[in-house]
């Protein structure tokens, strides 16, 4: 059988040597008797485990030390809630950009919470608003933008400066793609299943100032103090989903960092936007400064087609390439994980069915 290529948006492929290794380790975890899936998350196995995770994410990502970096539930939909529960409290209202459908549902969230101003909302133009397009409120308790847009394939080519207002980022699709500047931000969130590991822990990364601010109102389990001064551990963490996410830290440090990540995933992205412009058969419908390198929408110009596209490049072992169903036509989520092989086999097979059926 061919290899099988994994393009889904998330829960996404994760890299085969992360789970070779956990294959390896999943009845005995370093000689321990057991699983890491059974160990008390309070035992000194488990506990230098999640050390070792954050500092590899720390060193990985170069997280400077007066951020402190949570490993919690809930998903980035529960962040949605998290961030205005505990900040927009300072002033009453926050600033949100919109450029698509997961800004959208955390401006509605938000809402709950305070006043929202939307300050710029291109999720129609299938673009990110440039920076001279964006007047932040100046008492705003933060701004709060989607950096990778996951379902439209939409990415800032640059990060808001918002001056002295703490800029939040919901970077659940992009995070891990290449090197950032942590100091530029106060709140980096994301789910984990897209670009760090499997489904069920969600990173939060925050600047210190910016935590105990929080309501009294506001429940145990939705603050980022009690977690801060826990460690993570106020209850029980997802302890297998840490675990394999530290794996991929790992991983990423063994091949090359985030400036490696960078080179690869821009040139992952590029192929595969060339191929759509060269030709009438395929489309991509954003503006090209802001394509993402991790999601990419196409469509084919006789949608007719899309059911036996989907199927012969399934037959191919290109998998999970149907687009999201509020876009529609195709989507290939190129994350971390996705091999450069695997772009080149969707390319070659994109050209091959262009020819039987244009
Ligand atoms: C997937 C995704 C979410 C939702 O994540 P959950 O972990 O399922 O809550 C939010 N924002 C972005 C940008 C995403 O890609």
């Amino acid at each position: 059988m061919s290899r099988i290529y994994n393009f889904s948006a998330g829960p996404a492929t994760l890299p085969e040597e992360v789970l070779k290794q956990a294959q390896d380790e999943l009845l005995d975890w370093h000689g321990a008797g057991m699983s890491v899936m059974e160990m008390s998350h309070r035992g000194k196995e488990f506990m230098s485990i999640a050390a070792q995770a954050e500092a590899d994410l720390r060193e990985v990502m170069a997280i400077p030390g007066n951020y402190k970096v949570l490993f919690l539930q809930g998903g980035a939909s529960s962040q949605f809630a998290m961030v205005p529960l505990n900040l927009m409290g300072r002033t009453g209202k926050a600033d949100y950009i919109n450029t698509g459908s997961w800004s959208k549902k955390a401006i509605a969230e938000a809402k709950r919470y305070g006043e929202v101003n939307v300050i710029a909302d291109t999720a129609a133009d299938f673009r990110a608003p440039a920076q001279e397009e964006l007047s932040f409120s100046s008492d705003a308790a933060y701004v709060h933008y989607t950096p990778n847009e996951t379902i439209q394939g939409v990415e800032f080519p640059y990060i808001p400066d918002t001056g002295d207002i703490p800029l939040v980022a919901d970077m659940s699709s992009t995070i891990l793609s290449r090197p950032i500047d942590v100091s530029k931000f106060g709140i980096i969130y994301a789910g984990a299943q897209k670009n760090i590991g499997p489904a069920g822990l969600t990173l939060v990364i925050i600047r210190e100032d910016l935590i105990g601010d929080a309501p009294e109102s506001c429940p145990a389990m939705m603050n980022y103090q009690i977690h801060a001064d826990a460690g993570s551990m106020y209850n029980t963490p997802p302890t297998y989903a840490w675990y394999l996410s530290g794996l991929v830290f790992k991983w990423l440090k063994d091949n090359g960092g985030l400036e490696t990540m960078a080179v690869i995933n821009e040139r992952k992205a590029e192929e595969l936007y060339a191929t759509i412009d060269a030709s009438d058969f395929y489309a991509n419908p954003v503006d090209p400064e802001c394509r993402s390198w991790m999601n990419v929408p196409f469509t084919l110009a006789d949608d007719s087609l899309d059911n036996s596209f989907l199927d012969e490049a399934g037959a191919r072992g290109l998998k999970t390439l149907k687009g999201h169903r509020s876009v529609g036509g195709m989507r290939a989520s190129i994350y971390n994980a996705m091999p450069e092989e695997g772009v080149q086999v969707l390319i070659a097979f994109m050209r091959e069915f262009e020819k039987a059926n244009a």
